[in-house]
């Protein structure tokens, strides 16, 4: 019997990295125009990182994590997403001691278990960002506008949308929640028996339910935004007052909850309608009390997540052409002695710094064309018996399909 991976989990292979690494490249570059520096965490954590960090009565760690016992009795667990693990190490490494600011990003695989769907994988990768240290609403925007810049830097401005919203902080949400909860207990019968059970640890999260009455039973529910505090309405008009100076074309959605109890203020979600139903392609927002929660001193925090698989998936309908696996130059040969002359001269292109591709296997030179045609090389090089006595090589321009005899002596390299 063959192995297989696991249920959810994928490979990415060499016909599709091309693209990854474009997608890749592209954030660091431009998170790094913003004063961004990488940072790299382990994919493992004690389960108390995620448990406090993104709170027990969210799905992930209720039912998505993928937890189990280390060889001493300790509880780990594989991190379903990034923002628990930069802020241990933020407080870990005392980095607030270093400098005012942190400005973090990272990538990496994620683990959840959920239930696999086109461009939703139980092992999936993200790029994020977070930004310690900083409270004014400019931040965010600052933040929303890098996120913003890296659809437009790869193409895909014309295919999300930017949605925004408020959670409030300290001071006006515990307010909002028992407005919620009083509301849904007036309706508390026709809800699903989660939410019956979320309207005890957290009513927020049945804005976010995917069932019918219960969607139902929210349309008329207080909203958030309608309930701000004088501070936070300010906050969040200077954020979009900001956006609106630099042309970020964003929408209100006071239905954002995000999943995570984490997010104060701001939050924001970059959706598309090209993967099916409505899909979040990058997700955020400000998360102030969260430091502090793991341990930390109090400090304000922003930041967002990317999942590159669907932003792979929308690139691939939108630039589906170019990021294929390329070589430079293919070399073919006829003969022993030709083919001895190929593998050094590979060797030496390579060395200047052409990506060269060569097999030894001895097929017939047809077979050698196929493969120098599929490979995506611009030049052959075809080497015969003949030209290597005369000190020349075919030079065979693939894209004009023409062929040039050009002096190249191989009989006297070492
Ligand atoms: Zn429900
Ligand atoms: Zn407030």
């Amino acid at each position: 019997m063959k192995v297989r991976s696991i249920r959810g989990f994928h490979d990415i292979l060499p016909e599709d990295i091309g693209r990854w690494h474009h997608i890749e490249e592209l954030a660091k570059n431009l998170f790094e125009l913003y004063g961004y520096s990488e940072i790299r965490i382990p994919a493992l954590e004690f389960t108390e990182v995620f448990a406090r960090g993104l709170g027990t009565s969210s799905d992930i760690v209720e039912k998505e994590m993928y937890t189990f016992t280390d060889r001493d009795g300790s509880s780990l667990t594989l991190r379903p997403e990034g923002t628990a693990g930069v802020v241990r190490a933020y407080i870990e490494n005392s980095m607030y001691t270093k400098t005012p600011q942190s400005k973090l990003y990272y990538t990496g695989m994620m683990f959840r278990h959920e239930r696999p769907q086109k461009g939703r994988y139980r092992g999936f990768y993200q790029i994020g960002a977070e930004l310690f240290g900083a409270d004014a609403p400019e931040s965010d925007a600052e933040l929303i506008a890098m996120n913003h810049n890296f659809f437009g830097s790869i193409g895909l401005s014309g295919s999300v949308t930017l949605e925004l919203s408020s959670l409030g902080d300290g001071e006006c949400k515990p307010a909002y929640k028992s407005m919620l909860t009083d509301y849904f207990n007036g309706h508390k019968d026709r809800l699903c028996e989660d939410c019956q059970r979320r309207l005890g640890t957290n009513p927020l999260r049945i804005l976010d339910c995917k069932q019918k009455t219960c969607i139902e039973i929210s349309k008329d529910a207080p909203k958030m935004l309608d309930n701000l505090c004088e501070s936070c309405t300010e906050h969040f008009g200077r954020v979009k007052d900001s956006l609106d100076s630099i042309g970020v074309p964003y929408e209100i959605n006071p239905k954002i909850v995000r999943g995570l109890d984490y997010y104060t203020r701001t939050v924001f979600e970059f959706t598309t309608d090209q993967l099916g139903a409505q899909n979040a392609v990058a997700a955020g927002g400000r998360y102030d009390g969260l430091v502090k929660e793991l341990g930390g001193p109090e400090t304000p925090a922003v930041g967002f997540a990317m999942g590159i698989e669907r932003i792979v998936l929308l690139h691939q309908q939108v630039v589906p052409e170019g990021f294929g696996r390329r070589v430079d130059i293919y070399i073919a040969y006829l003969g022993d002695e030709a083919r001895n002359a190929a593998f050094s001269l590979a060797h030496e292109l390579r060395s200047a710094g052409a990506r060269v591709g060569a097999d030894y296997g001895g097929k017939s030179l047809k077979s050698q064309m196929k493969r120098a045609d599929k490979s995506g090389a611009r030049y052959t090089i075809i080497i015969g018996e003949d030209e290597l006595s005369r000190g020349v090589v075919k030079l065979r321009d693939m894209e004009k399909s023409s062929e040039d005899e050009i002096a190249l002596d191989l009989k006297s390299q070492p």
